[in-house]
């Protein structure tokens, strides 16, 4: 061991290196027991003080109002002569010693406070206190000076090396730790902000679904209270227009066939809103069946007419049947829809439904098949931008009141609700002014 060389840990002697441990042990349960910065610093200060043996010691903060005034924020034996002082003391950055640590950010030791003519503003407060000599050190964490924490001697006293060094390791645990706590302080109270948001949210989320239930219990009801009516005017409006005893004249009768077209169109919005309510409510279900899946393609075709004039159709499908068990009415609803919209955007070309089964190999249960229903029309298109958001309900990409195009928005919001009930999915590739492919998919067991 050389003399000549800096101290450092490894040289402190023994009874040093012993006090050393014993603080950082205290510093170290100080910080294990107190949650909040303020609490370490008094463990640490009602632990350390007597190690040091110092008569009391004190920490000051910088005062968050002003940071160029230190807050007395803690203290251990704080003489009882001065207690009174010890909610409003302040110490300005750079006065005094602990002000000076702060400053310089280094530490600032006083063998003897009463032979220094320059600190004679605090001979009163030291013969006050009781206190002859000090020992200022800096409060670092990893960017700034936060305070200083100060060791008043009753006597004169001179700290060597080791002694400094000792301390020294003291005040950098402590403003380390104390930084510690306090980020987890910031993180529990953002922790408890943000559960509490949390709540207000999950009230206003559960709010905001109890409304959009209610209105659409309304919808549901409204709808339901219209179709008996409308069905009525479009029977009557069809007998009206086949003019069974002739006595319609050719103005009077295209009249009656608008009323009948009208109504029926009316019909098949109250009854999309009462299928989509329905969904929306959770009150549709699943009843999955053995079906055809060719069969299910040529019945959605029926249902929904003919092609325009100068618009060819064909089936595209396997060379067998396909053999499928799956909710054979919701199938062909949606794809009654998918073939209609190609019916409707499609004014030349052709318009094409294929059907495409592929059995999965080696399937976790049963035997499986992915059965594809693609609809491609030579049709208007769908730009890029709108494909996303035509499957919204009400959402049409002519919005407009002078649109080419009738309907209602809702037929692909329901076929991708139905899609999803089935387990399936509809996906749809586009190109504006070239044609779209709306694909329904469904993995179905075979029977
Ligand atoms: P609509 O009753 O208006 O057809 P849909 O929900 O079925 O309502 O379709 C929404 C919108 O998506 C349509 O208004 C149209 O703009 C677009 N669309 C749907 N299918 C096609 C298609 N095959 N070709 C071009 N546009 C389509």
């Amino acid at each position: 061991m050389s003399r000549a060389k800096q101290p450092d840990a490894l040289e402190l002697p023994e009874s040093l290196r012993q006090r050393e441990l014993e603080i950082a042990r205290e510093i170290a349960r100080a910080f294990l027991t107190a949650s909040r910065p303020l609490e370490v610093y008094r463990l640490a200060l009602a632990r350390v003080t007597p190690l040091v043996d110092a008569s009391f010691s004190s920490v000051f903060l910088r005062d968050p109002a002003d940071p160029s005034l230190l807050k007395l924020v803690c203290a251990q034996n704080w003489p009882q002569s001065s207690a009174r002082f010890l909610g409003q003391m302040r110490i300005r950055v750079g006065r005094g010693p602990t002000g000076r640590a702060v400053a310089e950010a280094t530490p600032f030791e006083v063998e003897d406070v009463f032979a220094e003519p320059g600190l004679r503003e605090w001979w009163d407060p030291a013969r006050e206190m009781g206190f002859t000599s000090l020992m200022s050190l800096p409060l670092r964490n990893a960017t700034e000076v936060v305070g200083a924490l100060t060791f008043y001697f009753t006597g004169t006293r001179r700290f060597d090396a080791n002694e400094r060094l000792l301390l020294a390791t003291v005040t950098d645990q402590l403003a380390a730790t104390a930084e510690r706590a306090e980020l987890i302080e910031r993180l529990v109270s953002e922790n408890v902000r943000l559960e509490r948001e949390n709540g207000h949210l999950a009230a206003r989320a559960r709010d905001a679904e109890q409304a959009r239930r209610v209105k659409t219990e309304f919808l549901h009801n409204v709808s339901e209270e219209m179709r008996a009516p409308l069905g009525s005017l479009v029977g009557y409006a069809e007998m009206l227009a086949e003019d069974p005893v002739g006595r319609l004249s050719a103005p009077q009768r295209s009249t009656v066939v608008k009323i009948e077209r009208a109504a029926s169109m009316l019909l098949r919005l109250v009854g999309d809103l009462v299928d989509l309510s329905d969904l929306r409510l959770g009150r549709a279900s699943n009843q999955p069946s053995e079906q055809e899946a060719v069969a299910l393609a040529e019945r959605a075709v029926s249902a929904a007419g003919p092609p325009p004039d100068g618009v060819a159709f064909r089936i595209e499908q396997p060379d067998g049947p396909v053999p499928i068990v799956a909710d054979g009415d919701k199938v062909a609803r949606i794809l009654e829809n998918l073939v209609s919209n190609a019916f409707k955007f499609t004014a030349r070309g052709e318009v094409v439904l294929a059907v495409r089964a592929t059995p999965l190999i080696a399937p976790a249960q049963g035997r499986q098949v992915v059965v594809e229903w693609e609809v491609r029309d030579t049709g208007i298109g769908i730009a890029r931008a709108d494909q996303p958001w035509i499957f919204d309900e009400m959402r049409q990409v002519d919005g407009t009141s002078t649109r080419l195009y009738g309907g209602t928005g809702l037929g692909l919001a329901l076929s991708r609700s139905l899609a999803q009930l089935l387990g399936g999915e509809i996906a749809v590739t586009s190109e504006e002014g070239t044609g779209s492919t709306f694909t329904l998919r469904l993995q179905t067991s075979i029977p």
